[in-house]
């Protein structure tokens, strides 16, 4: 859902507050979708502060369906948005915040994309890499069984490029 800018702006004092719901099913990443599994309302405030710039509160928390990366494990990830920033909107309608020149995605001719924020504040606090847990022991290459659950016993030392460096190292040092 889009919300007009021009609308606070010429309101002045009385500001806005709504609840907005999610449009999307679906968060897409790297190619990847991941579903949501739980989406809030976001919660929106929208303050006059001048006739070129709105103050900007929303409030919202979603949880993501992903899977492990190391052991395929379905992992929930939790996301947590409070922002509270000053919109400066520009000649041509789009806008940057007061702290960052960069022109905002989420905002077009004077409306903000609820979706679209959304969308940017879970792409920043995306996880570099989605873990059921810090030790995770993932999979075994060779057969294919949960290494957290207990060893398989293959061997997997050649697999294993970690392991293949150190002994190259190891070789090399002999043919000295
Ligand atoms: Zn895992
Ligand atoms: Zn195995």
């Amino acid at each position: 859902m889009r919300i007009s800018l021009s609308e606070v702006i010429v309101s002045g004092g009385t500001g806005k507050k709504t609840d907005v719901p999610l449009e999307a099913e679906k968060f897409l990443f790297g190619g990847i979708e991941y579903a949501y599994a739980k989406k809030s309302p976001v919660h929106i405030e929208l303050n006059y502060i001048s006739s070129k710039s709105v103050r900007f509160k929303a409030e919202g928390s979603f949880e993501l369906e992903a899977e492990c990366s190391r052991c395929l494990k379905p992992v929930m990830l939790p996301f947590e948005i409070n922002t509270d920033t000053i919109l400066v909107l520009n000649d041509d309608g789009r806008a940057c915040t007061k702290d960052d020149d960069e022109l905002l995605e989420y905002v077009e001719d004077r409306e903000l994309d609820v979706d679209g924020f959304v969308n940017e504040e879970i792409m920043i606090g995306f996880p570099m890499q989605v873990l059921c847990g810090e030790d995770c022991k993932g999979l075994c290459p060779v057969c294919g069984a949960d290494l957290n659950k207990g060893e398989c016993g293959c061997d997997r030392v050649v697999l294993d490029p970690r392991m293949s460096k150190i002994r190259d190292l190891f070789l090399q040092d002999k043919e000295v």
